[in-house]
């Protein structure tokens, strides 16, 4: 039976990145992953997040993997809140110490992520969809399906499930604890090729609705409606759409109608899984967390998750050193918790509940934080990523352990 020393199940952001960590410094590791290479790459339904957060853009670039970002993605040095009828502008820089973020699409990183690996002769094994997890507590032995239906298994050191929100494997943990918080709304999103609503993100209140404008490049909006949990996409034809975007615009601006690529429906979740590894397996990723997109964290904590868990294997491979890994759990819930409590923040202070007592307290938050410096400085703090990305900023450059 084959055996490697890492065992990677799945190729998102989290998964890539700690496979190119780990195999830049001369690690045997195996990356299994369910999909094609060409679904990862293309599907319309993988085109999700597309906010890096200043720490990230660090991260990729200091790992050599942000030559493309770096020229195509956008350097935003702000955002706006639109409320009262009024457009206000948070200056990133100037509230965090220089700081700016990058639109670029998650798409297109994984692409990025993909290409640069293969190039360096390492190997994806695209449709090895794993099925189960074998004596874990021994040798961790990973049970897959190869392409052609046959069952085959792979003995690592150790595992670790970068599987995505439906992860399989976060039932590996034994005993551990699911915080969930669900919310009473969903996102209606479009991808359209249409100029977007400015040249930075606007965060919308209105009272119908939230509404985020948002974008990929200059030609490519994405947009967002607040819709209630139960809503169904056969009833938003792209007209109304348009309509309900521009209506929640208001007085601030203006979007012109193009043509839709893509319109899903995405209900606003949170939740945390406790431990996030359990003897010699890890998880990472939306596998072990997940924030509902209003503060634009998940992609930026897969890379988080990615760069810690890799400084703990170097550690031990290196320096035979287990506390690193030892101590992953309560090392990575410091970033995790800091953006569910930034997301829940944005989540709870920009859509419109339907009680209205909740939403007077809303209003008067949203209020007091436009004329506010120290809820600005919060707010961008937070959005920059100084306390979660930004943990890690330097640290592919530092030696392990100081
Ligand atoms: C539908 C959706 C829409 C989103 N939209 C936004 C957004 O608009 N804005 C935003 O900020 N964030 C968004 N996110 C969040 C963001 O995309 C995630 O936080 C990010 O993808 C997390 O990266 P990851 O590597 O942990 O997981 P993923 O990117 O999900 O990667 C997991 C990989 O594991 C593979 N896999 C799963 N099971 C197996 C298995 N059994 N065997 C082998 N491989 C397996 C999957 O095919 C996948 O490629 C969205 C997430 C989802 C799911």
């Amino acid at each position: 039976m084959p055996r490697v020393q890492v065992g990677i199940v799945g190729a998102g952001p989290a998964g890539l990145l700690l496979a190119h960590l780990l195999a830049g410094e001369g690690l045997e590791v195996a990356v299994l992953e369910a999909r094609s290479r060409e679904y990862l790459e293309q599907s319309p339904h993988r085109i999700r997040a597309g906010v890096l957060e200043w720490g990230s853009k660090e991260i990729l670039a200091q790992a050599g993997l942000g030559d493309r970002m770096l020229v195509q993605g956008l350097e935003h040095r702000g955002v706006y809140l639109a409320f009262d009828g009024a457009l206000h502008r948070l200056d990133f820089p100037a509230l965090t110490e220089g700081r700016s973020i990058w639109v670029y699409g998650q798409q297109y990183l994984v692409q990025d992520l993909i290409r640069l690996y293969l190039e360096k002769g390492h190997a994806i094994h695209f449709e090895h969809e794993v099925v189960g997890l074998e004596a874990l507590e021994a040798e961790p032995t990973l049970v897959y399906r190869t392409p052609q239906g046959q069952t085959e298994r792979l003995v690592c050191e150790f595992v670790v499930g970068a599987d995505g929100s439906h992860s399989l494997l976060r039932s590996q943990i034994p005993g551990a604890q699911v915080h969930q918080k669900t919310y009473p709304f969903a996102w209606l999103g479009i991808l359209a090729q249409a100029r977007p609503a400015a040249e930075e993100l606007i965060y919308a209140s209105h009272p119908r609705g939230f509404a985020l404008f948002s974008m990929r490049s200059p030609s490519i909006a994405r947009n967002y409606l607040q819709v209630p949990v139960e809503e169904r996409l056969e009833d938003w034809p792209d007209a109304r759409i348009w309509e309900e975007l521009n209506r929640r615009l208001e007085g601030v601006a203006q979007v012109e109608p193009g043509p839709l690529l893509e319109k899903s429906l995405t209900p606003l979740r949170s939740m945390v899984v406790t431990p996030m590894q359990h003897g010699r397996f890890f998880l990472m990723g939306d596998a072990a967390h997940i924030v509902p997109p209003t503060g634009a964290k998940g992609m930026n904590l897969a890379l988080c998750d990615a760069v810690l868990l890799y400084r703990a294997f170097k550690a031990y491979y290196q320096q035979k050193d287990p506390g690193p890994l030892e101590a992953y759990t309560p090392e990575a819930l410091r970033h995790v918790w800091q953006a569910e409590l930034f997301s829940y923040f944005m989540t709870t202070l920009l859509h419109t509940p339907a009680d209205p007592f909740d939403d007077g307290l809303r209003q008067a938050h949203l209020r007091h934080l436009g004329q506010s410096p120290h809820l600005q400085r919060f707010l961008a703090e937070n959005y920059v990523g100084l306390h979660t990305s930004g943990r890690y900023a330097g640290v592919l450059r530092a030696p392990v352990r100081g």
